[in-house]
């Protein structure tokens, strides 16, 4: 017979957005049953962010050792033993693994299911027949899995997603990857720096959710490291031939084919919706995800969905944790909240990084403001110039009256230095907060100073603008 729970919170899922729900209502001394169906810790540390973070800090060494530049430090010879990057790569995930682990959360007084969670009704869930869960509300926190596009022959042989990628213990000759998102390009640079040869294939744009100002000096980059990057053409048939793979496309000048021994999807990501039993409990959903409303609770209102398995939402760990505190803000102690997609950042983390915070130029204008658009070289950056990271820019979006919109950053660090400009456009900081501030010199935060100075340049007209300005650059 089953074991009946009843617990205030049910959360199913164990990932970023479910863990960081289960320890906050621990935390709070709310009983709470967290089920998790296959690995604690999801996607982010088991096959997403952590382990491609991994893997491009191992292929960022090798790219260094090679490339020593104008340093003038050379190391005789570079060799790359992928068995030992595969090695690091799950050292990683290991060191960071008790955080998310069955016990720690036992520990902090969280029931920890494992096995598959399954909507019986609009109030129970059940997990076999092991257990009955009737809890006060529900978390669905399920995630996502690849979305695999319909390619004939795509799935009559081998092929690499994120959830396998990682396993690799010897390094592929030739990588051909569908995707040039941020997810298909992260891996794309890090195999071409270990030494494969890397084909990407796009059907649109290539990091067609970016600035395209400042996606074009990534793609630039990637290319003048050997990664070959085609868009604007159709993937029509996938062959699986002799231990390798032939892929063929529509190209504008007919149909080609290209040939890896190894092929990558990174197409995007699909909901995972199925198996939970949504229907049961009234809840709605579709190709996009679970339908919630601005404060994450579902058709069903004794139920959230957060994470990446929420229509509409930003599929990034922070945004499953930010869900996650709005969740327990609205179900333990009945605040308003509203989700805004508007203040979440995110980053791609190839070299040069690129980063965005807040609206980009093209949102900016889509929603019709009047913007100001102030940039900054890191070439001009002497801290820059030392590291001898001189690529990229920073890109600031303000109202004509200089409120901070948003901003872009391509270029070395663009990931911690965005921090600051995530926490101007949450507070709704005006430029002029970013001309005030003392920075340590020399560093590469202060392309945001100087970029937000730009803003008074056309009031040039005034001798006392111009006094300033000039005060600003020499001492500021
Ligand atoms: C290659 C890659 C790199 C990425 N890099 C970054 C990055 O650098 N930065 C970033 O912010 N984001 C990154 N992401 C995205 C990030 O991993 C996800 O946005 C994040 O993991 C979403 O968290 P989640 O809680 O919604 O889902 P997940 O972390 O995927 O957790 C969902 C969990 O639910 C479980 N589950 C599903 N159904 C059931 C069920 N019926 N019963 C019980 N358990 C169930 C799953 O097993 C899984 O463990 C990356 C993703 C990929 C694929």
């Amino acid at each position: 017979m089953a074991e009946t729970l009843t617990p205030d919170i049910c959360v199913i899922g164990g990932g970023s957005g479910g863990l960081s729900v289960a320890a906050a209502a621990a935390a709070f001394g709310v009983p709470v049953v967290l089920i998790e169906k296959h690995k604690m810790g999801g996607d982010c540390l088991n096959t997403g962010c952590v382990p491609s973070k991994a893997l491009l800090a191992a292929a960022r060494r090798a790219a260094l050792m090679q490339n020593p530049g104008a340093f003038g430090v050379t190391a005789q010879s570079v060799t790359i033993d992928f068995a030992k990057v595969h090695a690091h790569v799950h050292d990683v995930i290991a060191a960071i693994a008790p955080v998310d682990s069955v016990e720690r959360f036992t520990g902090l007084g969280v029931r920890v299911i494992q096995g598959e969670a399954k909507f019986k009704d609009r109030r129970t869930v059940v997990v076999g027949d092991q257990f009955e869960i009737r809890a006060r509300r529900f978390v669905i926190a399920a995630g996502s899995t690849p979305a695999l596009p319909p390619i004939p022959g795509l799935e009559q042989g081998p092929y690499l997603t994120n959830e396998n990628i990682f396993d690799l213990t010897e390094r592929p000759k030739q990588l051909v990857v569908i995707g040039a998102g941020p997810i298909g390009l992260e891996l794309a640079q890090a195999f071409r720096r270990f030494g494969s040869e890397v084909t990407v294939l796009e059907a649109a744009q290539p990091l067609a959710k970016d600035d395209p100002e400042c996606a074009a000096i990534v793609l630039d980059q990637l290319e003048r490291e050997g990664v070959v990057i085609r868009s604007g053409l159709k993937v029509v048939r996938v062959d699986h031939a002799g231990g390798g793979v032939k892929v063929t496309v529509e190209a504008p000048g007919g149909e080609e084919t290209i040939e890896g021994t190894h092929l990558l999807v990174a197409t995007g990501r699909q909901p995972a919706t199925g198996g939970l039993g949504l229907e049961a409990a009234g809840i709605a959903y579709d190709r996009t995800g679970i339908v919630v409303n601005k404060q994450l609770k579902t058709a069903n209102r004794h139920v959230y969905a957060i994470g990446d398995v929420a229509a509409g939402q930003l599929q990034f760990t922070h945004a499953a944790n930010s869900h996650a505190g709005l969740v327990i803000r609205n179900a333990l102690f009945r605040l308003p909240v509203r989700v805004n997609n508007d203040i979440i950042p995110w980053v791609t983390f190839t070299e040069p990084e690129l980063a965005q915070t807040g609206l980009s130029e093209a949102e900016a204008r889509k929603r019709g403001v009047k913007i100001r658009i102030l940039r900054w070289p890191y070439h001009d950056n002497d801290r820059a110039q030392a590291e001898r990271e001189t690529r990229g820019h920073i890109k600031v979006i303000t109202t004509a009256k200089g409120k901070i919109l948003g901003t872009t950053i391509v270029g070395s660090q663009a990931g911690e230095l965005i921090t600051a400009w995530t926490l101007a456009v949450a507070q709704g900081l005006n430029i002029r907060a970013f001309t005030g501030i003392v920075l340590p010199y020399p560093t590469l935060s202060e392309i945001g100073k100087r970029a937000a100075i730009d803003y008074f340049t056309p009031s040039l007209t005034s001798p006392w603008v111009r006094r300033i300005i000039a005060w600003l650059r020499i001492f500021g």
